[in-house]
């Protein structure tokens, strides 16, 4: 047998895959049979745990479906959002995960249209009521909680306040929030919550999930274009017999599972919030102290990754390679506009960890010329 190179010890500074605890992947070490008791049992706690982070339980179902976060978006909106003539979409874009709804609304063939900000500025909540108000024909809006693109928090009350005023369905792309920033379903009018397992849970990559409103949901029957990525026909085969319709994986579920009670153990949302503000402030601090500019202005900075522009005579490649030969692996930026990188605040890591990462960024020199 030829084993796997195990890589060198790493610490992951990046917004997913990302750092997680032992115990999380010690809980893949199983075997599961998928239409096994314990597995459907595996799979209640999941969804009941899902559902509880956001407090709804009363108002929502848990959809969870493999794949990584983008598979869960197209399911939603697949199934969310009615072919043309009953639906259309309106998407808020200020980075490239609302741009991304918008291709996937366009590829499934359903309506869709636009209102963009600059990346380094929040959605603004005034001129969606006004687009609302002249094309009567949009029936769902979609937004980007954490804009992951530059870490931008986007406000998604005033948002959702407008959209139900106007009597349409509010979708939200919660993937690098969930779990860490708050949002309250009993309070938060919204159809949709999307999310997967490798951000702010801490969990290993492989599953993306849906919190849908009930009645969204027995309203969206027969809507989506696709057969693995209908979420009502999957939200249908877990009230029947409580399993997934096709092949789980069951060993990243397990370990979602464990990520999501290490999650309660923390003190739940809240506490984790506190621990990558924690991270953040230690982050930004330092990184100032370096000469590094953050891209984004303090006030619309979420505590989940930060972005950094490039100094003059920046070389990414070899500062990425220098710190990743010393343990520490950050990210790429993903702006449009800027020469940028990133760095992860979320995942198993503490202030001490920043410590760390922040010593060694100062000892290879800003430019790593
Ligand atoms: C991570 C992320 C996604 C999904 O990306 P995948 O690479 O498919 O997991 C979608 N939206 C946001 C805001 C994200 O941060």
């Amino acid at each position: 047998m030829i084993p796997i190179p195990a890589p060198a010890s790493q610490i992951l500074f990046t917004p997913g895959p990302l750092t997680t605890s032992p115990l999380t992947r010690q809980a893949m070490t199983h075997d599961w049979g998928s239409r096994d008791a314990a597995f459907i049992s595996l799979t209640a706690e999941l969804r009941q745990r899902l559902l509880a982070v956001a407090h709804g339980e009363a108002t929502h179902v848990a959809v969870p479906l493999q794949g990584s976060g983008t598979f869960i978006v197209e399911a939603t909106l697949g199934t969310l959002v009615p072919p043309p003539g009953r639906g259309k979409l309106l998407v808020l874009a200020n980075g490239a995960y609302g741009e991304r709804m918008l291709a996937i609304a366009e590829r499934q063939g359903r309506p869709a249209v636009a209102l963009r900000w600059p990346e380094d500025r929040p959605v603004e909540a005034a001129p969606v009521a006004e687009a609302l108000r002249a094309d009567p024909a949009i029936t769902h809006v979609a937004v980007v909680h954490c804009e992951t693109t530059t870490g931008l928090l986007n406000p998604l009350e005033p948002v959702a306040a407008v959209v139900k005023e106007a009597g349409r369905a509010l979708l939200v792309d919660a993937m690098s929030s969930f779990g860490a920033l708050p949002l309250d379903l009993r309070t938060l009018p919204a159809a949709a919550v999307m999310a997967s397992s490798n951000k702010c849970l801490e969990g290993v990559p492989g599953i993306g999930y849906a919190l849908i409103a009930r009645e969204a949901l027995a309203a969206a029957e027969g809507n989506s274009p696709s057969l693995a990525l209908d979420l009502a026909a999957q939200a249908r085969g877990y009230e029947k017999n409580g399993q997934w319709r096709f092949t789980p994986p069951v060993q990243v579920v397990a370990a979602l599972v464990q990520a999501l009670r290490l999650l309660e153990a923390e003190g739940g949302p809240a506490a984790r919030l506190a621990r990558y503000r924690a991270n953040c402030d230690a982050l930004m601090a330092g990184m100032r102290r370096l000469g590094f500019e953050p891209y984004l202005a303090e006030e619309v900075q979420a505590p989940i990754i930060a972005t950094f522009r490039a100094p003059p005579g920046f070389d990414f490649a070899r500062f990425y390679r220098a710190l990743s030969e010393r343990g520490f692996v950050i990210y790429p930026g993903k702006l449009s506009q800027a020469e940028t990188f990133r760095i992860g605040c979320i995942g198993a890591l503490v202030p001490a960890d920043f410590t760390r990462l922040l010593a060694t960024i100062a000892a290879i020199g800003g430019t790593a010329a």
